[in-house]
């Protein structure tokens, strides 16, 4: 920074000059100071200089433009103050720049000698230091400001790191607790009651909590609706219950509300952490946070060693998936469906195996991993594939083929070429279109239901079946039923009653319901995880046709499955 002032006055009072210097060698040198030190720094040479020029208190008042200073609404600095009696005796008024008119008022005790004319040109050049001095200042705030705070004037994650390195400090972080939480549904909050009610909401939401978590904590925001908390242990019980649902008035007058509800990951911080970088309890809360959304059920998630765990193995997974699938580790096992009246088979599902180093790998302990990013879509067309070629096989063989479903995860909606995709392996493996049936799951919001249609659609414009897989699961809806053409709707194994559940029992009407309903929308209907005999007779006095479970059969290795084909009766 190039020096604004220099000592060259010919001042002859040594004892002035020595204060002066002081003054603006504290001035050149604030450069890269925060506020706080500055103040400190040049506060006590200036007092000492005021002292020497008898001067009481010294006020500046900064104005942003012409109508700011006649409306008088400035910003005003009290740069000195002895605190003792006086009265104003010069008032100047200067003009920084276009945008910054600043008044300098100072004051001298009603008894003190006037100034000379010599004292009156050393208050000047002191007046004219303290507005570049309290420009810079100015200055600083504002970069503090867009540095610290987003558009919405949130804090942001910066502040919320600096945050916390002075927590840690001061050594206040130990038994805090660290939470990075997000707005369940917030655009569909938005559609409902419209954006700026929304931005009113999220506001209120905000506020409340900072109330909560009072001066002991700090809270800032991510970006969209994720925000990020940090409180003291005891008010985690007051955080939680508030995220976990609340209802948030929108507008005062009618007293609007809505309910709002939060997923979060949470992180107690231990008394032996050692706070390197702000990044590791960001890695900690964020990993917590995206478990709570991808749980369903709780959707308030402690951090663990066990999901660090739970990351390192599927992190693992995700480096061995491009090898495995190359030296053609997944296998397709294949589960019969059964008809209950003939017992005769009559399809089946293709199910994945990763056989890894002498271990069979389950699905559920990779299919959510390939879930995380595009992988599942090569598994799935992997497995389609595979069971192309076998049916292919079969019905070169002469063997009596039944109709295969193959699974394809949600993650497929969002690529426009799918059906074309589908469509090109059966075609190429000369498969004809009625052996294959596609199995989708579920859909939770708006926009896959688009798409969920589209594709659904089009498979059977192809001639290609298609079921609604785990039924009853999740967000189960008639909308999903009715204004998509499905040919197959699979009932979960949750939905169907044991062999302890009374007729009466909640699971025994809503099964009955569900096949009931299913019949009535001319939908095939298959009971999935039909294990005793019992639940056979169950189907068949509901008049759910078809079964698949472990009664019958688990899943088969192609072998054993293909001893089923020459049988095709149990
Ligand atoms: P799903 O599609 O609902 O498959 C049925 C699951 O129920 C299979 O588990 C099957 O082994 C199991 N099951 C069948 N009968 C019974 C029974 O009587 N009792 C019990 N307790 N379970 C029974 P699996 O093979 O472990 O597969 C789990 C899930 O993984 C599947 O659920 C499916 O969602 C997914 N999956 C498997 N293979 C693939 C694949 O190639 N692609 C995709 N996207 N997902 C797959
Ligand atoms: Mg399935
Ligand atoms: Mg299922």
């Amino acid at each position: 920074m190039a020096e604004f002032f220099s000592a060259n006055n010919s001042q002859n009072n040594p004892q002035y000059n020595s204060l002066l210097e002081k003054f603006l060698r504290d001035m050149n040198e604030m450069n890269g100071m925060n506020g706080e030190d500055v103040s400190r720094q040049v506060g006590e040479a200036l007092s000492e200089l005021c002292r020497f020029l008898r001067v009481e208190k010294l006020t500046g008042v900064f104005y942003s433009g012409h109508k700011e200073e006649k409306a008088n609404k400035g910003d005003s600095y009290t740069c000195y103050d002895t605190g003792n009696p006086s009265e104003e005796r010069m008032r100047n008024r200067l003009a920084v720049d276009a945008f910054t008119i600043v008044h300098i008022h100072i004051f001298q005790s009603p008894d003190a000698a006037p100034w000379t004319d010599e004292e009156i040109s050393r208050i000047d050049l002191i007046q004219h230091t303290l507005v570049v001095y309290i420009s810079r200042l100015r200055l600083g705030k504002e970069v503090d400001h867009f540095t610290y705070f987003d558009a919405d004037g949130y804090h942001n994650i910066r502040y919320f790191f600096r945050a916390m390195q002075r927590f840690a400090m001061l050594d206040q972080l130990n038994g805090m607790v660290a939470i990075h939480y997000n707005l369940k549904h917030f655009s569909l909050v938005n559609q409902q009651i419209g954006r700026i009610a929304g931005t009113v909401v999220m506001r209120n939401h905000f506020n409340r909590l900072q109330e909560i978590i009072a001066e002991d904590g700090v809270m800032g925001r991510m970006g969209g609706d994720n925000y990020l908390l940090l409180c003291s242990a005891e008010v985690l019980d007051q955080v939680v219950d508030y995220l976990k649902g609340t209802t948030v008035v929108f507008d005062p007058t009618t007293q609007e509300k809505v309910y709002i509800q939060a997923t979060a990951g949470v992180f107690p911080i231990p008394q032996d952490f050692v706070l390197r970088d702000p990044g590791d309890v960001m890695d900690k809360i964020l990993n917590a946070g995206q478990a709570a959304r991808h749980a369903g059920g709780d959707e308030i998630v402690f951090y663990d060693e066990m999901m660090e765990e739970q990351r390192e193995r599927n992190s693992r997974i995700q480096r061995m998936f491009p090898n495995a699938i190359r030296k053609k580790e997944f296998r397709v096992f294949y589960q019969p469906k059964v008809d209950v009246w003939g017992k005769e088979l009559v399809g089946a599902e293709a199910l994945c195996r990763w056989f890894h180093e002498d271990e069979i790998i389950p699905p559920v302990a990779f299919i959510p991993v390939l879930e995380q990013n595009t992988d599942i879509c090569k598994l799935d067309f992997y497995m389609l594939e595979m069971v192309c070629r076998d049916i292919h096989r079969w019905l070169m063989e002469g063997k009596q083929v039944v109709r295969i479903s193959v699974n394809l995860s949600r993650k497929h909606m969002l690529d426009v070429d799918l059906l074309e995709h589908i469509l090109e392996i059966v075609d190429r493996n000369e498969v004809p279109h009625q052996y294959i049936e596609i199995e989708l799951t579920e859909t939770t919001t708006d926009v896959e239901f688009r798409d969920l249609k589209r594709v659904v659609s089009g498979l059977q414009q192809a001639g290609i079946c298609t079921a609604v897989d785990d039924f009853g699961v999740g967000y189960s809806s008639l909308n999903l039923l009715r204004e998509i053409p499905w040919n197959v709707l699979k009932i979960d194994k949750s939905l169907l009653p044991t062999d302890e559940d009374g007729e009466d029992s909640i699971r025994s009407v809503m099964f009955r319901y569900v096949v009931s309903m299913a019949r009535a929308l001319g939908l095939e209907c298959i009971t999935e995880g039909v294990e005793t005999a019992q639940q056979v007779e169950l189907l068949k006095k509901n008049n759910c046709d078809l079964a698949q479970g472990f009664f019958f059969d688990r899943p088969l290795p192609l072998e054993s499955f293909e001893e089923r084909l020459d049988r095709h009766t149990y």
